[in-house]
């Protein structure tokens, strides 16, 4: 843990399980993350899905990708997929399932046209999710609604959500469930969604939902090293949540350009200067920022690949006291300076400063879902980012770019840690994981968005928050 979560701490040990078991207390438990060399899913993958899906080829495709042993139904669709994928499936049957652990249980609802047939999900995961390894995954892929041919197909594929959020509560020890909506024509856009949401990189994400649309190709990549030869944007690098970004857009091969506040270069360098990076300092409300951030992204490096908004500031007051300096201030940085910067980057499409099949990431937050008490300055700009993501999103697609957002729940850092200890310790409790996030789950949601196969996810707001309580 970054910072002192000793409660986490003390409840992993026997006395403390003894006592949380007694009074009935949370039960965090250390949630795995990812270090390079890691299989993408620790354990065996259970593949099901409901008669008529069109997602069993892809799934079975990338399992066998990954090298994950399986386990799928004695189906005769399913098994074929499977074969034909190359997978060697040994077979499962509801009995089976009562003696086997699962490193992540994976069902393709996209066969299930109407409310009847959202029986297959009851059938398939009543047996199997009590059987998800500790820190496993649970995924449902379904048909975006909207694309759905028949009323009753659309009612169906909404209802996953309902159906995923709750069985992601239901699930114990660190395990996590999202549901993914596949748009019809985009069977080949997966991967980076899968990999990201099977893997330990998405361990403080829960409770979500995905949207992946059909795009141009998936680029072939090194999947250790998904943006090797990028160059990545950073605002707010030198510390907390932009710092884990930097490092992790890194690791994954990027030329990381990190941003700060001139007062902040010291720190800012420390940052850069550990991942190979370079430093640029700038105050982002600066009248001339966005042009200078283009122009030096163009003159050093010929442009960019990816763009991190990620600086943002909280000056908290309740409306009725809140003085205009407060509230202009955090709109300015958090909403303001992040679309005129943006602005910059993709002007004039052609010579645009953000190179083909770029990456935005805007940091949001889930006050910006669900408001907090003096916070509305903070909430607005922040709800604000989601509608640059929104907007820009059919913009930008035109330019075959993406936008996504991330927000981050309670996650530990400086800024978390001087929050007064009882809000603190309810604000880390109070979602489906029973602790805080760090800032690299942040930055892992980040750099899956970023990576060049993610072609096909955009104007998604991505929540990192352990399936926290507020605005749920
Ligand atoms: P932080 O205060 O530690 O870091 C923010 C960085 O942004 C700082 O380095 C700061 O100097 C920089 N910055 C601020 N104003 C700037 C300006 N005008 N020009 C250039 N740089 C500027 O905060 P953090 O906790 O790491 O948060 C990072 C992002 O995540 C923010 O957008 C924040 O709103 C968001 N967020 C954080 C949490 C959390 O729990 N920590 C939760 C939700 C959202």
């Amino acid at each position: 843990m970054a910072q002192a979560d000793r409660y986490t701490e003390l409840i992993n040990t026997p006395i403390g399980k003894l006592v949380q078991k007694q009074v009935g207390l949370p039960a965090p438990v250390p949630l795995k993350r990812f270090s390079p060399g890691d299989a993408v899913v620790d354990g065996r993958v259970l593949l099901g899905g409901a008669p008529g899906g069109r997602l069993a080829g892809a799934l079975a495709k990338l399992v066998a990708e990954i090298g994950a042993e399986a386990s799928t139904p004695l189906r005769e669709d399913l098994r074929a997929a499977a074969a034909e994928a190359g997978l060697d499936a040994g077979p499962w049957t509801p009995a089976a399932a009562a003696t086997q652990k699962y490193g992540a249980i994976v069902f393709d609802a996209t066969g299930i046209t109407e409310p009847a047939q959202l029986e297959q999900l009851h059938l398939f995961f009543g047996p199997t999710i009590r059987r998800v390894k500790r820190c496993g995954r649970l995924v449902v892929l379904g048909t975006t609604p909207e694309a759905a041919s028949t009323p009753s197909e659309q009612i169906a594929q909404r209802a996953l959500e309902g159906f995923t959020r709750a069985a992601a509560k239901e699930l114990k020890a660190g395990a996590t469930g999202q549901l993914v909506y596949v748009a019809p024509g985009a069977e080949d856009q997966l991967a980076s969604t899968l990999r990201f949401l099977l893997s330990s990189k998405s361990a403080y994400v829960d409770g979500q939902v995905i949207r992946v649309s059909a795009a141009g190709a998936v680029p072939q990549l090194d999947w250790s090293q998904p943006l090797a030869g990028k160059v990545a944007l950073v605002t707010g690098a030198s510390r907390g949540i932009g710092a884990a970004i930097a490092a992790t857009l890194a690791r994954d091969g990027a030329h990381v350009v990190g941003l700060d506040v001139p007062a902040l270069e010291g720190d800012l360098k420390a940052v850069t200067g550990a991942i190979g990076g370079s430093a640029l300092t700038a105050d982002i409300t600066a009248e001339d920022a966005p042009r200078t951030i283009a122009a030096y992204l163009k003159k050093e490096h010929g442009g960019v690949d990816v763009v991190v908004h990620n600086a943002g500031i909280t000056r908290d007051k309740t409306l009725g006291r809140m003085d205009e300096a407060r509230w202009n201030s955090v709109i300015q940085v958090n909403l303001g300076a992040l679309q005129r910067i943006t602005d910059a980057l993709i002007a004039g499409r052609r010579r645009a400063v953000l190179n083909e099949n770029g990456r935005i990431v805007c940091v949001s937050s889930i006050a910006g879902i669900a408001g907090n008490f003096g916070q509305t300055n903070y909430a607005t700009s922040k709800a604000g980012v989601i509608g640059v993501v929104d907007a820009y999103a059919p913009l930008l697609a035109r330019q075959s770019a993406t936008i996504n957002a991330v927000a981050p729940g309670f996650i530990e850092t400086q800024m978390t840690a001087k929050i007064p200890f009882a809000t603190r310790e309810a604000g880390r409790r109070m979602n489906s994981l029973s602790q805080g996030g760090l800032p690299v789950d942040v930055a892992e949601a980040i750099a899956y968005f970023a990576s060049p196969a993610s072609t096909g996810v955009t104007g998604n707001t991505v929540r990192v928050c352990g399936q926290s309580l507020l605005g749920a």
